[in-house]
């Protein structure tokens, strides 16, 4: 059994991460294994009223216990101050969580078809204040009327991300290709390392092609051609935006999944955020946390060569793309009117209809 952490989160949190807990239970019964345990963590809002933190220490110290997380969405506009740090951040930069995974696929009713790809975000680094520096943000104001913010890429961490990028490439469904997505024309040293590692890990792959655009250019043929990509790679700010425009494509962020992935440690997380205009109604899509978990169950299968997670993962994953391709029960953000619990139980129904091994 593995120690899963689980952390609800703010806003629609709550009711995505229930629905996906109950989902997994039924999964379970189905597959007739108990593969996870649960450990009920509190990171965001609910912890800052309870223990003065947005990410208690004792949060830190259980997670460590744990094999991974499933972390609910975080309404990180409302955190301030040194005492609401970003759990996700945290979480990311002391488990070294060097790789955003973010898949994108069509379903039938997206604008755009035939899509099916990945984006590899880097995860650790870049622009984002939060994670930068070891005591400090790596923003800062030398006079009232001034803002320095700071960028960090290393080799290491671009490495890294390199390294994921052509390791998804290479899997069987896939269409062998990396496209690593910069700015090295202007931020020449930074963007520059970056691809300087990206072409360095590619010359153990000669079987996969390569090529790299400019990221401004980049989001246009997203938009023209986004059939043509197959796994692309980026620095953390641009695979953050990127990965929202590209989640647009298929039907929006009610489906757009993540995992963030170190050596030894993952996490479920939906690439969307806590949607608060909706929060509480039951009407959020869950399939994004539910396909993060389906990650999560693939990532523990892999790394500890497990059958039964492997099993529940695969079995999950045809459960969601049929609800999503042949069930009119949908959230309305795809255009459906059902609630976020009619379409868990729709996933446990076809769950509970698909034959065991698959
Ligand atoms: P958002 O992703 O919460 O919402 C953007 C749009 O997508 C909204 O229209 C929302 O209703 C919709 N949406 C998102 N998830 C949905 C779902 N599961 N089902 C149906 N519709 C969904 O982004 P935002 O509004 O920019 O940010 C809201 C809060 O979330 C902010 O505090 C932001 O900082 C935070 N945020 C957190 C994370 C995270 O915890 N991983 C990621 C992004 C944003």
């Amino acid at each position: 059994m593995y120690k899963l952490g689980v952390i609800k989160g703010d806003g629609i949190g709550p009711e995505i991460v229930e629905c996906s807990l109950n989902v997994i239970r039924n999964l379970e019964k189905r597959i007739g294994t108990n593969i996870v345990e649960y450990i009920d963590l509190l990171a965001g809002l609910e912890a800052y009223e309870k223990y003065g933190s947005t990410y208690p220490e004792k949060t830190n110290v259980m997670l460590k216990e744990c094999d991974g997380l499933i972390l609910g969405p975080l309404s990180t506009h409302l955190y301030e101050g040194s005492n609401m740090p970003n759990p996700s951040a945290k979480i990311r930069k002391n488990f070294n969580l060097y790789a955003n995974i973010r898949p994108i696929r069509s379903i039938p009713s997206s604008k755009f078809q035939d899509v099916d790809f990945v984006i590899v975000r880097e995860n650790t680094e870049g622009m984002y204040a939060d994670r930068n520096m070891i005591n400090a943000p790596s923003e800062f104001m030398p006079d009232k009327d001034t803002v320095l913010s700071l960028r960090l890429v290393t080799r290491k961490a671009s490495r890294n991300v390199a390294q994921v990028a052509f390791r998804l490439a290479d899997e069987r469904n896939r269409k062998q290709l990396v496209s690593v997505v910069h700015k090295a024309n202007v931020l020449k040293k930074g963007c520059g390392l970056f691809l300087e590692e990206c072409n360095k890990v590619k010359e153990q792959y000669s079987h996969i092609s390569l090529d790299d655009y400019h990221i401004d250019a980049f989001a246009m043929y997203l938009i023209l051609h986004p059939e043509k990509y197959d796994v692309i790679v980026t620095t953390n700010m641009f695979g953050d935006i990127l990965s929202d425009e590209a989640a647009g494509l298929v039907g929006g962020l009610g489906i757009a999944p993540s995992l963030n992935e170190g050596e030894n440690f993952a996490v479920a997380q939906a690439a969307h955020g806590s949607a608060p205009s909706i929060a509480g109604k039951g009407i959020a899509n869950p399939v994004a946390l539910l396909l993060s978990v389906q990650m999560l169950l693939n990532w523990l299968g892999k790394r500890y060569n497990d059958k039964s997670s492997l099993q529940a993962s695969t079995i999950l994953d045809e459960a969601i793309w049929r609800v999503l391709e042949e069930s009119d029960i949908k959230t309305p953000d795809l255009g459906g009117n059902s609630t976020t619990e009619q379409v868990c139980d729709e996933v446990i129904k076809v769950i509970y209809n698909l034959p065991v091994y698959i």
